[in-house]
């Protein structure tokens, strides 16, 4: 396995849960309310919502 997990997060405006994937090539947006959860940076994401929990 390559050093990639799922991440679970937080949104910062509705505190949603959503789960996205550490190397996520595109940009993640809250399901609920469309605010961004994570960017893309270099292959890989750049989380931009709390994480609550690493997921292996
Ligand atoms: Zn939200």
């Amino acid at each position: 396995m390559v050093n990639s997990k799922f991440l679970k997060v937080n949104c910062p405006s509705c505190e949603n849960e959503s789960v996205l994937f550490s190397n996520s090539a595109t940009t993640v947006s809250c399901e609920l309310c469309g605010s961004t959860l994570a960017t893309s940076a270099g292959g890989r994401a750049r989380v931009v919502a709390k994480v609550v929990e690493e997921l292996e």
